[in-house]
């Protein structure tokens, strides 16, 4: 599988998006909330975006 370093979600998606971005990315993500994006599992506007930690 490819990786996925950022996955959109609705609210009802949240937690599927999470799984896929463990599955994908072997670490817990951060989970953002955001505006302007479309759920990647639905056709609903996104409210997160999850997606890899920062780290310096
Ligand atoms: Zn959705």
């Amino acid at each position: 599988m490819n990786k996925k370093p950022e996955i959109y979600t609705c609210r009802e998606h949240v937690d599927i998006g999470i799984d896929d971005f463990v599955n994908y990315n072997y670490q817990a993500p951060d989970v953002e909330m955001i505006e302007g994006k479309k759920c990647d599992y639905c056709e609903k506007k996104a409210v997160y975006k999850i997606h890899l930690k920062i780290t310096n």
